[in-house]
C-alpha cells in the first residue's frame, strides 16, 4: 500500500533582504562629506563628466556666478586640483 504524505514544501518563503548594495566607482559617503572644492570651499556631489566618466562637481556656483567645476575621479581617487578641473557653466 502506498500512502502518500505531503510533500513538505514550506507554505511561505521568509524573503530576507542581506542589505549592502555596494555601487562600484562611487566613493564612500564619509569620504565625499570631508571632500571640499579647492576653488570655492563648498561641497561636492557626485557628477559625470562629458566623456561619461564619473566626476565630482560642485555643488555651489565656483568663482562665478553659474559657473562649476568638475574634479575627475583618478583610480577611485578624485583629484581636488584647481588646475586639473574642468570648468563649466550651468
Ligand atoms: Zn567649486
Amino acid at each position: 500500500m502506498n500512502s502518500r504524505s505531503g510533500d513538505g514544501v514550506p507554505a511561505k518563503y521568509s524573503e530576507e533582504r542581506s542589505g549592502g548594495e555596494t555601487s562600484g566607482g562611487s566613493l564612500d559617503p564619509w569620504l565625499r562629506e570631508i571632500l571640499r572644492c579647492p576653488v570655492g570651499l563648498h561641497e561636492l556631489v557626485d557628477g559625470t563628466g562629458p566623456d561619461g566618466a564619473p566626476e565630482l562637481q560642485c555643488s555651489a556656483d565656483c568663482g562665478e556666478p553659474g559657473q562649476r567645476r568638475g574634479y575627475r575621479i583618478d583610480d577611485g581617487v578624485p583629484v581636488l586640483l584647481a588646475d586639473e578641473s574642468r570648468v563649466f557653466t550651468v
